[in-house]
């Protein structure tokens, strides 16, 4: 029997879980916000664990539940460990890092074996930032045309320079 202490703020609720976070070695609670709950450094790092499926659900910008987790507070000054974490879930499982996404070059920790992603404090926000909108999509396209055109005036002063 494992006690558990629950607590209840308006809008969410908490449970103290078992697991420990990766990063920091703080007790992770338990968040639930309309339907899916991740376990969150809430004491520590402000890193958030997420279950295999999970994190797809928070990573686009336009997600609002991902706003209520990157709004959460934390210890800026809590210790982490940099590299070499293991699963919360899994004993003994070293995560691996790597790249969220190609486009998206914030470095995850992924556990090989039950699939589930470890974010630290901060991360979130990062990757929601990346995600494209409409802007961004117009200045890259911008940033394209500017270019053609210097190279069009850098061909013209070449055309002109000649005697
Ligand atoms: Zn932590
Ligand atoms: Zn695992």
């Amino acid at each position: 029997m494992v006690a558990t202490l629950a607590l209840t703020v308006p809008g969410e609720r908490e449970t103290v879980w078992r697991m420990n976070c990766p990063a920091c070695a703080s007790a992770l609670v338990a968040l639930t916000v309309e339907g899916l709950v991740v376990d969150v450094c809430r004491q520590g790092c402000g890193g958030i664990w997420f279950d295999l499926f999970e994190l797809n659900k928070v990573d686009q910008a336009h997600e609002k539940f991902g706003e209520a987790l990157v709004a959460l507070e934390f210890d800026p000054r809590a210790a982490i460990v940099p590299d070499k974490r293991f699963c919360p879930k899994c004993l003994g499982i070293t995560m691996l890092q790597h790249k969220f996404s190609p486009d998206k070059p914030v470095m995850v920790d992924e556990c090989p074996n039950c699939g589930g992603v470890w974010l630290d404090g901060g991360e979130l926000a990062e990757i929601r930032r990346r995600s494209p909108t409409t802007d961004d999509r117009k200045k890259a396209a911008q940033r394209f045309f500017d270019r053609l055109f210097i190279e069009d005036l850098a061909q013209l002063k070449a055309r002109r320079a000649r005697p």
